[in-house]
């Protein structure tokens, strides 16, 4: 398919995104000595990280080690009690997001950044594509645009056949997939995936991977992924090790590749149901 789209142009290639060697770092996101404790657990005992525009970066490590507690403070979803979080839409405009409002952190994720999760929730009511055009409906496309949009992320993940499919049709590899297609399809700067493919066989997590990260590097998108999968994270630049709350020294991956409408609800219902799902994973 060869749709034409009205705003990839603005963003920068894969080959000007991609991290380089330059002494002079493009740094989207910095995190400096993030604290964060629940009750009695420290879940993060002094985190500092850097990431670079374009990076895809996989955060690995035990369980109950901090990892989904990071993801979510650099994502703004929840807030450290100590430390900053310094978001860099371009070069010179750093935001610190550990001191947004609740609102101003909502509006940065719905217009910023893409979420994956583990059991990605579509609208099961509607179609593979509505579930990927309502983003872009709702960040203020017109309907044109919108379903274009959609039907060309549908197409790159894969499952453009399915599009008319409603989502509780689809299986659990084809979920994932229109979950990725909608989370790229509205250009975020950056990507959260806190395991995405945790809920599949290993095949179908493979290629959904691939499929994935194929399309966010074609598009310089960033990508932050949290998995305790090696075979997944090999597809990353870089890896981050958390244990007990801290990070261990990060190294390179080392062989990674590098390179049913009368029913549907309006857009303001899926609006609160979006802004629910979210409050879901909020903490
Ligand atoms: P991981 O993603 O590495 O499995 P988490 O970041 O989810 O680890 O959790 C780190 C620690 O913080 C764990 O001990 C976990 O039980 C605790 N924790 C995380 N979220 C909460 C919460 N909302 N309430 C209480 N404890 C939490």
């Amino acid at each position: 398919m060869s749709k034409s789209r009205l705003t990839t142009d603005s963003k920068s290639g894969a080959s000007k995104s991609r991290p380089t060697t330059n002494p002079a770092p493009d740094f989207i996101l910095q995190a400096h000595q993030l604290r964060k404790t629940f009750g009695e657990t420290e879940a993060m005992r002094g985190i500092s990280l850097d990431i670079q525009r374009g990076e895809v970066v996989a955060i690995m490590g035990p369980s109950g080690s901090g990892k989904s507690t990071l993801l979510h403070c650099l994502a703004g979803i929840i807030r450290p009690n100590h430390g900053t979080v310094t978001y860099f839409e371009q070069p010179a405009t750093p935001l610190r997001i550990d001191q947004l409002s609740d609102a101003e952190r909502t509006k940065l994720r719905r217009h910023q950044f893409g979420f994956v999760f583990q059991f990605s929730q579509l609208v099961p009511e509607l179609t593979a594509l509505d579930n990927v055009a309502i983003p872009l409906l709702l960040s203020g496309h017109s309907r044109a645009v919108a379903y274009d949009q959609a039907e060309h992320w549908l197409d790159r993940m894969g499952v453009h056949a399915k599009r008319h499919q409603l989502a509780t049709k689809l299986s659990g590899g084809q979920i994932q997939r229109v979950a990725v297609a909608r989370a790229l399809a509205i250009e975020p700067q950056i990507l959260f995936a806190d395991e995405p493919t945790g809920s599949l066989d290993s095949l179908n997590s493979e290629k959904v991977m691939e499929l994935f990260l194929h399309a966010a590097r074609a598009n310089g998108t960033t990508v932050i992924i949290v998995t305790h999968e090696p075979t997944i994270a090999a597809y990353a630049d870089r890896e981050i090790i958390v244990r007990d709350g801290q990070i261990a020294p990060d190294h390179l991956a080392a062989n990674g590749p590098r390179s049913a409408s009368a029913s549907r609800p309006t857009v303001n219902q899926l609006a609160s149901r979006l802004n629910s799902q979210e409050a879901h994973h909020e903490r």
